[in-house]
């Protein structure tokens, strides 16, 4: 070990141990989840106590808020639990701002897509998830679109899901994110935005560690795509450091969105499962990082990806 090793080992071992700051910022996370349903396509969403969900969730959202977060992105897609009603309860209790989605999710398999996303032209699926936006759905405006692909080469049925989206991001200036099987996936999603003449500034290629080859990280974020890393967890810290620290040596960590798609409630499961908690980053990882890296990847990215603001 060379010495400047040593302190680098020193500095990051006093990080770990100490209980963090809150960061001199506010900032935002992008892809988290309150509640997840696996069980199979349930819209509305049911078979579970609202109340419960609320109760668990409530102190991990109140955890981050003290350490600056304010906003808050739930990323669970319609027909997988998506539930306004609960987040917004949430919202108003712990003071974050907690945005919903719109969307579908063709990724496992299609087996959580609707019989009518199969029957359903791309522009119809997309003129749906307009009035979502235009409407709310129960009381909510969806602040993002939310959609889900297999692994490359892509099935016709994701493609389809993917350009519905794009035309979507079109009509309502939404940012696209996408759940991603793989490098060659995200690719060809990257391929259907550039056909449809969409800013790649509003797609953002969702659990990007998945791929390992950092070349396809490379190659979305040159041609203007969001590369997310959000599948940070203690057992995952090194990964996605190095995926961050690949990004920033090739002067591309203005297009990298961090986070760790934690929680959640999982009706069916006892107790609604292992919650995952979303203070994690806060506490184990961005301590880690370059002090001057943390604002542009919690704070400024997000708002560039993502519009509003944040106070
Ligand atoms: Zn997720």
């Amino acid at each position: 070990m060379t010495r400047r090793e040593f302190l680098a080992s020193l500095a990051s071992a006093s990080a770990a141990a100490l209980p963090a700051a809150p960061l001199p910022f506010h900032s935002v996370l992008v892809h988290e989840h309150v509640l997840v349903d696996f069980r199979g396509p349930t819209t509305p969403p049911g078979g579970y106590d609202p109340d419960v969900v609320f109760t668990i969730a409530k102190p991990h959202l109140d955890a981050v808020y003290k350490l600056g977060c304010r906003r808050f992105q739930d990323c669970t897609p319609n027909y997988l639990g998506r539930n306004p009603r609960l987040l917004a309860r949430l919202a108003d209790a712990t003071g974050l701002e907690i945005w919903t989605n719109t969307g579908l999710y063709a990724a496992r398999n299609h087996q959580f897509l609707p019989d009518f996303a199969k029957a359903e032209s791309a522009g119809q699926l997309a003129k749906r998830w307009v009035a979502e936006w235009k409407n709310g759905v129960d009381g909510m405006k969806p602040k993002f679109v939310k959609i889900g692909v297999n692994r490359g080469p892509l099935p016709e049925l994701d493609k389809k899901i993917v350009r519905a989206a794009a035309l979507c991001s079109k009509d309502t200036g939404l940012t696209v994110v996408s759940h991603t099987g793989n490098g060659v996936a995200a690719m060809e999603e990257i391929e259907i935005f550039q056909k449809e003449r969409v800013d790649l500034a509003k797609f953002v290629w969702v659990h990007a560690g998945v791929e390992k080859d950092h070349q396809f990280h490379q190659r979305a974020a040159k041609a203007g795509a969001w590369v997310e890393f959000d599948s940070i967890s203690p057992a995952a810290l090194a990964w996605h450091k190095e995926c961050v620290e690949y990004m920033a040596g090739q002067n591309l960590l203005s297009r990298v969105l961090i986070s760790q798609d934690a929680g959640y409630y999982r009706p069916g499961e006892p107790g609604g499962g292992k919650f995952r908690p979303y203070s994690v980053i806060y506490e184990q990882f961005l301590p880690t990082l370059k002090a001057e890296w943390r604002k542009t990847l919690m704070l400024d990215n997000p708002l560039l990806a993502f519009g509003g603001s944040i106070l």
